[in-house]
Order: structure tokens, then sequence, then C-alpha cells
């Protein structure tokens, strides 16, 4: 019997709907082609859920991600500076309802690919021989705890104020980012390299120590530990010797944002949420690109790779996923562009067709 699968859909706000489309354009003709079926609830969240119920996240609308295998999103919110969403207290704004979605889903780790296209190399800022040589990694962000999560408060000590931020990781925290950092090394290249600051920091020690752990359940896994500081250096020296970076929040949150600039087209870039099961949510790492909404010209590859990371890590359609993934680069090859990745020479095409393009080539 064909697999079937229940995928949530939040189309949310700006390019979020006319990107999303793309998406589910592709992904029918991969799941037709490798005989699985697709079924798809749109979910409300974001401003289009505040201008419908007043709120940016419904609890009908939590339920139907519960009951999802995966949720694909575009991206949600709008121009903060002339958007009505934003004169609610922040509770209501649209962002509040991704971090609620993330909570209630347990979404504990974050995956943010960051791959050097051979066609777009012109557009990486790093030098032309690391440029030449290319890079695919993926950066595995623990997302539910450390600084950003810890206890934080501003006092007045002795006459001075003074503000105070704690880290703390249990083990089961780490362990659990570290098996999906390892699972998903046995999808790649098959190495991780820990990222942290255990020369210094007691949580990093201990990451350290959970981590080497994991890494002898898994024997084909080549296993390394790499300082931050170092890890910021190397990514824009040599991005080619990195497969699977696992690290904590916040170092995660600022070497994910330097992956994903060295490749010079942010508007490329998918990423993924995941919890405990297999489930996730995945949506592009840009945002809801306001100022060029509803024009029919943004570039619909992050979510339409969005869409191959969901097929890979929540439904193990690897097949279908390395299907699209094979299709995106084809179809650079074949010399369409999007307007924001054109280049002189190439066939600039708007966001459907890039959509069209891609699906026929799979
Ligand atoms: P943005 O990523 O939306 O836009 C930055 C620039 O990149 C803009 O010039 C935009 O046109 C361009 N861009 C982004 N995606 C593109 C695409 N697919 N194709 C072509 N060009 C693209 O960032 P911003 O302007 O800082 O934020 C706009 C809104 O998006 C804000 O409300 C912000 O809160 C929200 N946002 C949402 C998410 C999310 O849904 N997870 C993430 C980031 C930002």
């Amino acid at each position: 019997m064909s697999a079937e699968y229940k995928i949530g859909v939040i189309r949310g706000d700006g390019i979020g709907p006319e990107i999303v489309e793309q998406a589910l354009k592709v992904l029918d003709a991969a799941a037709k082609k490798r005989g699985f079926f697709l079924s798809y609830t749109d979910i409300d969240m974001g401003g289009c859920s505040i201008d419908k119920y007043g709120v940016p996240l419904t609890d009908e609308a939590v339920d139907a991600a519960k009951a999802s295998d995966a949720v694909l999103m575009g991206s949600i919110g709008g121009d903060a500076a002339t958007s009505p969403w934003y004169q609610l207290e922040p509770s209501k704004r649209p962002e509040a309802g991704l971090l609620r979605i993330r909570k209630e889903l347990g979404l504990f780790a974050n995956l943010r690919p960051s791959v050097l296209y051979e066609e777009l190399k012109d557009a990486c800022p790093l030098a032309q021989a690391t440029a030449d040589k290319g890079f695919d990694l993926i950066i595995v962000r623990e997302l539910t705890g450390g600084l950003y999560f810890g206890e934080r408060y501003t006092k007045n000590y002795h006459g001075l104020e003074t503000a105070v931020d704690t880290l703390s990781y249990d083990e089961a925290e780490i362990r659990r980012a570290a098996f999906k950092a390892f699972d998903i090394a046995l999808k790649r290249r098959c190495h991780v390299t820990l990222v942290d600051k255990a020369n210094v920091l007691d949580s990093s020690r201990l990451w350290r120590k959970v981590t080497t752990l994991v890494a002898e359940g898994y024997p084909d896994v080549k296993f390394d530990t790499m300082l931050v500081d170092n890890a910021a250096m190397q990514l824009v020296k040599d991005p080619a010797q990195f497969d699977v970076i696992l690290t904590e929040n916040m170092f995660g949150d600022i070497l994910s944002d330097e992956a994903a600039m060295i490749t010079g087209s942010i508007g490329m870039l998918p990423s993924a949420s995941l919890n405990d099961s297999r489930f996730g949510l995945y949506e592009p790492s840009g945002g809801s690109a306001p100022d060029i909404a509803g024009q029919n010209i943004a570039n619909p590859i992050a979510a339409i790779l969005s869409a191959s990371m969901m097929l890979r890590y929540s439904l193990d359609q690897d097949e279908a996923a390395d299907d699209i993934d094979r299709a995106v680069k084809k179809v650079l090859e074949d010399g369409y562009r999007t307007n924001d990745i054109y280049s002189k020479g190439c066939k600039k095409v708007k966001t459907d067709k890039m959509g069209d393009e891609i699906a026929k080539r799979l």
C-alpha cells in the first residue's frame, strides 16, 4: 500500500502564500513520481490569523498542526513600520504565533543548511579559491535551552546597575540534540563537529561529555569538536571542511546567520525545526518580504527546498527529496533565475514559472 502523509500548510503573510504554492506544486510532482500521497490542511498563523480571529494562532490551529505528520510554512509578519499588526501588544503580534507553535510542538532542534551552488558562486563573498571548492553544510542548533531561556534579571548591586543572564543545559537537552545531529549525519557525509567553548564554560564541557557518549553509538560517523571562536573563522576560511555542525542555542543563532551569508543568496536557504519524534516545521530562512509581496517575483526555492527537507527528515522519503534537490540544481544549471539571484545572460523568471520549471524537471 502506498504511504499517505498529512501535511499542515501555513501559507502565512507577505510572500508566504506565493512561495508555498510553488512548494506544493513541486511536492505533488515528487509524490506522483515516487508513488506516495500527500494531503494538505491549511493552518492560519501570523497576520492573516490576526485579521480573521484577532490572535496570531488559535487553539484549533495548534490542534491541526499536532494532527499533521509535518508542517510546511511560508513566512509570517509584515512591515513593522506600517502594518497595524505591530500596533498590538507583543503577545498578539504575528511572531508570537511562531513562538507559541514552536513551544506547543516541542521543536527543540533547528536545522539550517548552507549550500553554495556552483551556478551562484559569483555571489559568494568568500575568497575565489574557497568559493571554487564549494560547500554543503548544515547547522543543528539547540533551540529551546541555554542563554535565551535562562533566568535573567537586572539589579542594583552596590550602587551599580547590573544585568545577569544565565546559561544552563541539562544532559537530557544535550543528548536529544546530539542524537538529531548524528541521525542527520547518517543521511549526509557522516561527520559531526560539536562547536562549543569548552575551554571556558561548564555548560560547554557538559556538551562535550554527553555528545562524546552519544558519538560512541554511531561508529560510522566521524566526530570532532571545535571552539566557537575558531569555528567562526573556519566558516569563512574553509567551510568545505564541515558536514554537520552541532551547537547550543546562542552559538547556533550567530553561526547560522554567518553560514547563510557566505552563500551570498539567503533567498535559497530552507530551514527546519524538529521535535523528539520525526515531526518538524519546515520554512524558508528568510522572512515574509513585504516589499515584494503580491508581485509574483519572490524566489520560491527556499520554500521548495524546505519541502525537500520535510520529505527527508519527517517522512523518510529520501529519494523524493533527492529528486527535488537535483531538480533545483538543474533549473539553475539551465539558467533560470528569479530577480534576487539574477545575473546577466540568465533567464529571468517569475515565482510561478520557477515553480513550473522545477516541477517539470522531477
Ligand atoms: P525578509 O527576509 O522578509 O526580507 C529581507 C530582504 O530579503 C527583502 O529585501 C526581501 O525582499 C528579500 N527576500 C526575502 N525572501 C526573499 C525571497 N524568497 N525572494 C526574494 N527576495 C527575498 O526580512 P525582513 O524584511 O527583516 O522581515 C520582514 C517580515 O518577515 C517581518 O515581519 C519579520 O518579522 C518577518 N520574518 C518572519 C520570519 C518567519 O516567518 N520565520 C523570519 C524572519 C522574518
